[in-house]
């Protein structure tokens, strides 16, 4: 245990627009749950969090209370509230959701297989500076494109990192670098990292998750976890 107080914030507000499915893909099914229970039940069942925001779309608000929080006691999640047009602005307002927290974990709802050991792993990357990152050396090799699609440079492979989420930081360093960046261009935010890194210049600790720590994002991702499961007690 711990006397910090650590908050998990659980993006799930997004459309999913790459998943072509009528139903959103946090909703969708895997093994008899859907996809946003399995990173919620982690963090419901982990020593290390105090509390959950969710943060979802309006218009299920009340789906996810009834459908997902009441129906499988997560009792940890305190708030359910709108997100908002860009990943960003969901996070914002989970954010501001937050009360008294130290840490926050910043999770996408999309990605499932997140464990008890990772989420420890990236709290004690955090305590080095208040950020850190979760991901996985590529296993590709990666290029740089211009603008008019020929490759502009090949970054050497064993320094580039697929991230993934949770991301963690100190609650006031996160809170204090998005206040900042709201006031500028933010297109090109896909993460929280950046943000930290734009506005505070504060070093970000790397520790790796895990290869099936993927984010359920196209119809084949679907097929992938629902190997990954037939395997993983969770
Ligand atoms: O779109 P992408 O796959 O990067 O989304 C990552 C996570 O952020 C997903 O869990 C999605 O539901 C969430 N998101 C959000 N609000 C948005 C866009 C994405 O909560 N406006």
């Amino acid at each position: 245990m711990t006397d910090m107080k650590c908050t998990a914030i659980v993006l799930a507000a997004g459309q999913g627009k790459r998943m072509n499915s009528k139903i959103q893909k946090q909703f969708i099914e895997l093994k008899g749950y859907p996809v946003l229970y399995y990173s919620l039940n982690c963090f419901q069942k982990s020593p290390l969090i105090q509390d959950i925001v969710l943060v979802t779309g309006e218009s299920v608000l009340s789906y996810c209370k009834n459908e997902i929080v009441d129906k499988y006691g997560f009792t940890k999640v305190t708030s359910i509230i709108a997100g908002g047009k860009e990943r960003y602005d969901s996070v914002y307002a989970g954010l501001r959701a937050c009360v008294n927290c130290d840490y926050v974990f910043i999770h996408d709802g999309a990605r499932p297989f997140i464990t008890e050991e990772i989420l420890e792993r990236g709290l004690e990357g955090a305590k080095e500076t208040g950020a850190c990152v979760i991901g996985m050396p590529s296993k590709d090799t990666i290029k740089i494109a211009d603008e008019s699609g020929f490759v502009k440079e090949t970054p050497n492979r064993s320094r580039v990192w697929a991230i993934q989420t949770p991301q963690i930081f100190s609650y006031p360093l996160i809170r204090g670098a998005h206040e900042s960046i709201r006031k500028k261009d933010m297109t090109a935010i896909t993460d929280d990292a950046m943000v930290v890194e734009q506005e505070t210049g504060t070093g970000i600790r790397l520790v790796e998750g895990s290869y099936q720590n993927i984010k359920i994002t196209t119809p084949e991702d679907l097929t992938v976890a629902e190997a990954f499961l037939k395997k993983l007690v969770l």
